[in-house]
Order: structure tokens, then C-alpha cells, then sequence
């Protein structure tokens, strides 16, 4: 493919009366040299639109091929700049002159459908929000396409869950899916007044089938039109509140990562470790560790504000894990509390000799 370099957004060039530039956003930025093989830096900068290869470049400079590749190198060090344009496919349109619904596979090539740019201003929004990090170099595209793939199972219910599925579906997350294993009498089936933060559910849900309210924070929120999906083998489990020893023993059998989410009190909620079975600290593991009479079974539920933000914060790092394999919790959790709500408690784990986890 051929590279045509352009500035990521929201990056601003500014010439001081030194011999250097200003590179960068208000709070990260770099010095360059003013003088780039013999003409203004800024000015070669500006040619970076993506819509010029770096011959053209340099033809329009008037310089070397060489130096303009200098220059796109020194800026893909820093993170400042994409090298291609990822096409983004758009699921179905309805096309009024050939009277018929249509894939389309390129959605910047689509002009006049108030669907596709209003999918698009989103889109953007969420894929600058990824961009600068290294080894991004197509303004976050691939990394917020990839997101429709990533499949995630929640356990749980409760205002944590409702916050967190429509912010995953919001980031472009398609295949999320909450299970909620109760009876057929269990009052939780129900939105309750306990599930009311402020966020997706309001007062005139209470009393309405938690699977349908959920279905509506989906579809209200997410960023890819798709329909609901199976989930054979999730690439995440987020598990909110207590699991069953069941569902614990079938992660680890299946060998499916899965985030633990720990509700102590209303006012202290506990994330992590991720749990990579066999190869990092599991539940079990943690409970030796612990050593702890006072775990109870039962979660309570926690307050508005404090949900709102444990939500966010799993969800950023479900955002890391899917667009960089990173995670903060890997054999490590943060205590959230009302109490320090500045500054989380941080807990490391290690695999303990007595869980045999690490064994097989
Ligand atoms: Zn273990």
C-alpha cells in the first residue's frame, strides 16, 4: 500500500523564535527543528494531509525523498502520524437508486446518508480517542474495527452492568452479552430501584424484564447497528459480584480469561486480577492469599457515583485489552472506595502453591 503520511488530528504546530518548533497536543508535545533540509518544517508538516505520497511530498517541497522520509519517521516515533486510511465497512444501507439494500465496504465513499455521517462523527470521535499510541497508524480505525469482534460475556446485574454494557456498546464493542443466572421466580429478573445510578435506566423501568431494558441500553448505544450475537468463546468474561464455584471451574476448563469484579460494601468495589487460567493468579488463588473468613456470598449494591466509575474504569481497560492486549489487572486489582476515591488501593497477587491452578 502506498504510504501518505497525515497529521493526526488535533495535533498543532507552533514556530518559536528558537530554533525549534512545538509539535503536539496542549499537554504532550515535542520540539522539531525549525528548518527541515533546507525549508520551514511547519510547511512540510502541512503537506502531511493524507492525501499526498511521499514522492508527491518531496516533488511539492522541492527536496529529497529521503528527507521527507526522515521527517515521517521521526513523527511515527512520536506517535504523530498515520500512514494509510483504514476503510470502514458499513454493515447494510438502503440504496433509493437502485431501489435494493446494499453492503457497503467503504463508508467515507458513501455522500448524503444522514446515517453513515452521523456513524461516521461517532466513529471518529472513538477512534481519535485510541490513536496515539504506538504502532497506531491509521487514526485508530483498525483498533475501534477490531472492538466489533472482541466478544465479551458479563456476569451479573445491577447498576455496574447496566453502565457498563452501554458504554461498551457505545465504544464500538458489538458482541457484549449479559448473563444473569437466576430462577424463573428470582425478583432480580426485574429492574428494581436498586439498578438507578443516574445512567442508562431511569425511575419507569423499575418493574420492567431486566433482559428487555438491557436489550435498550444496546440498542440505544451502540456505535455498530448489529444485531444481537451468540457468543461461543468469549475473548472476556467480566464477572460482577460473586461467581458460582460452577462458573469459576468453566472459565478455568475452558481456558477463557475473565476480569473479577469484587463488591465488598457499597462503598468499596474491588477490580481484578484478570485471570489468564493456568498462567496468572486465579480466584482461588486470591482466596488462599486472603486467607479471609469475612468473604460473604452475597454482593451488594453499590452507590450512584462509585458505579458510574468502576464501570468506566473496567471499561477502559477492556478498551486496552482489546486494541493493545494490555491490561492493569493482570494479577493485580484496584480497590475503588468512596473513602480514597482520589487514589485506588492497588493489591498484587501471585499463583498460590496450594490452588494448583499452575499445574496443569
Ligand atoms: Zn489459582
Amino acid at each position: 500500500m502506498t504510504i501518505k503520511p497525515a497529521l493526526k488530528s488535533a495535533i498543532t504546530i507552533l514556530e518559536t523564535p528558537s530554533a525549534q518548533l512545538r509539535i503536539g497536543t496542549r499537554w504532550r508535545f515535542y520540539a522539531l527543528p525549525n528548518q527541515w533540509s533546507g525549508m520551514r518544517t511547519k510547511h512540510l508538516i502541512e503537506l502531511f494531509t493524507g492525501e499526498l505520497s511521499i514522492p508527491e511530498i518531496a516533488t511539492r517541497a522541492g527536496i529529497k525523498i529521503d528527507a521527507v522520509e526522515s521527517l515521517v519517521r521521526e513523527l511515527q516515533q512520536l506517535n504523530l502520524v498515520d500512514l494509510q486510511r483504514t476503510p470502514i465497512s458499513y454493515l447494510r444501507r438502503y440504496n433509493s437508486e437502485l431501489g435494493r439494500i446494499e453492503e457497503v465496504s467503504d463508508s467515507d465513499e458513501v455522500r448524503h446518508d444522514y446515517a453513515i455521517e452521523a456513524f461516521l462523527h461517532r466513529m471518529e470521535l472513538e477512534c481519535d480517542a485510541t490513536t496515539f499510541y504506538a504502532g497506531d497508524h491509521d487514526g485508530g480505525r483498525s483498533a475501534v474495527l477490531g472492538r466489533r469482534n472482541f466478544s465479551i460475556l458479563i456476569f451479573g446485574q445491577g447498576k455496574i452492568v447496566n453502565a457498563l454494557l452501554g458504554v461498551l456498546s457505545a465504544s464500538g464493542f458489538s458482541k457484549v452479552v449479559v448473563i444473569n443466572r437466576v430462577s424463573t421466580k428470582d425478583p432480580s429478573l426485574k429492574i428494581t430501584e436498586r439498578d438507578i445510578a443516574g445512567g442508562f435506566v431511569g425511575r419507569s423501568d423499575i418493574g420492567e424484564p431486566r433482559r428487555k431494558i438491557l436489550q435498550q441500553i444496546r440498542n440505544a448505544s451502540q456505535l455498530f447497528n448489529e444485531p444481537k450475537a451468540e457468543i461461543q468463546k468469549p475473548n472476556l468474561i467480566i464477572s460482577i459480584g460473586h461467581p458460582s464455584p460452577d462458573s469459576i471451574q468453566r472459565w478455568m476448563a475452558d481456558n477463557t480469561p475473565h476480569l473479577l469484579v469484587d463488591i465488598a460494601t457499597s462503598a468499596d468495589v474491588r477490580i481484578g486480577p484478570l485471570v489468564y487460567p493456568g498462567k496468572s493468579p486465579c480466584y482461588r488463588c486470591v482466596q488462599l492469599t486472603e486467607n479471609s473468613m469475612l468473604l460473604s456470598t452475597q454482593s451488594p449494591e453499590v452507590g450512584s457515583g462509585l458505579s458510574l466509575s468502576v464501570a468506566s474504569a473496567i471499561a477502559l481497560d477492556t478498551i486496552a485489552l482489546a486494541d493493545r492486549a494490555r491490561s492493569i489487572y493482570l494479577a493485580t486489582s484496584y480497590i475503588h472506595s468512596s473513602h480514597h476515591y482520589h487514589q485506588p488501593e492497588i493489591q498484587h497477587w501471585s499463583q498460590h502453591h496450594a490452588c494448583g491452578c499452575a499445574w496443569s
